[in-house]
């Protein structure tokens, strides 16, 4: 089931793909946002300001979720204003994120390696549909992009791993100590910006995150929220779907399964789309 919020929008002029890896692609790190949030909401209950643990909460997910697709440092740089903002003395970003990643680690390290020894196939990791879907795309000619708010060299890894690394020809991106050299906004202005470049409306993103579905509508591109609710994804999330819709997303997918719908709708069939 695919929702088509604009109906009047497609994608059929779309000659460059913008894929967000993590919620969107992989599976790897299913779960990273039940690790991030109440590690974070530890650093700030530990300040006693006397808020509840919903509240806390609450202010944790909203600055999770409106950087969701940004690097993770710029997460932790939130926590460290909000312990901050309560009267605290934060750690340093970096040191957050190194705690976050350790967590993480725990959670994912079985993955990595069972992938990495063949123990297990890309598919468990895939959200469904996602490798026949990059490689439609690769076949109609659309130049493939992947960016992501994880470690470069991460990303990269795991791309290979679950063999979708050969669609994007060298086009993985991913977060760098240099914080200046790589984010998805600067991407997507270098996509534009090339000379005998591509306009917007030939610019197309597929995203479970805030960041990367902002940049593309503010450019003027179209726009997949991928909400799908891990780790069946058999389903929508309505949770990361009211988020996506609030951020503009012009269509919400639960996965990539009814790929013959999917290019319909975003190719060349604009109007009377069903809910
Ligand atoms: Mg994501």
């Amino acid at each position: 089931m695919i929702e088509a919020v604009h109906s009047t929008v497609n994608a059929a002029k779309a000659r460059v793909v913008i894929f967000d890896f993590d919620g969107t692609l992989s599976l790897i790190r299913s779960g990273w946002m039940d690790v991030m949030v109440p590690m974070c909401v530890e650093q700030l209950a530990a300040l006693g300001t006397g808020e509840s643990e919903v509240q806390l909460r609450q202010t944790v997910e909203d600055f999770v979720w409106r950087l969701t697709g940004k690097e993770t440092i710029y997460q932790m740089m939130a926590l460290a204003d909000a312990v901050r903002e309560r009267g605290g003395t934060p750690l340093e970003p970096l040191a957050y994120k190194k705690l976050y990643l350790e967590r993480l680690w725990v959670k994912i390290q079985s993955r990595i390696e069972a992938l990495r020894s063949g123990s297990a196939s890309p598919e468990q990791y895939l959200v469904p549909g996602a490798r026949a879907l990059l490689e439609a795309l690769y076949l109609r000619g659309l130049r493939l992009y992947l960016a992501s708010g994880t470690d470069e060299e991460n990303v990269q890894e795991e791309a290979a791993l679950l063999g979708v690394a050969p669609f994007f020809e060298g086009r993985i991106f991913g977060a760098r100590d240099d914080l200046s050299s790589f984010s998805k906004a600067l991407l997507v202005q270098q996509i534009l910006g090339r000379t005998g470049g591509v306009s917007p409306e030939e610019l197309l993103v597929f995203g479970d995150g805030y960041v990367e579905i902002e940049e593309v509508k503010k450019a003027g591109g179209t726009a997949v929220g991928v909400a799908t609710a891990e780790p069946e994804c058999l389903r929508v999330d309505d949770w990361k779907r009211a988020r996506l819709l609030r951020v503009g997303a012009d269509f919400i997918v639960p996965n990539f399964l009814n790929l013959e719908e999917l290019f319909g709708i975003l190719f060349t069939a604009p109007l009377s789309v069903g809910k």
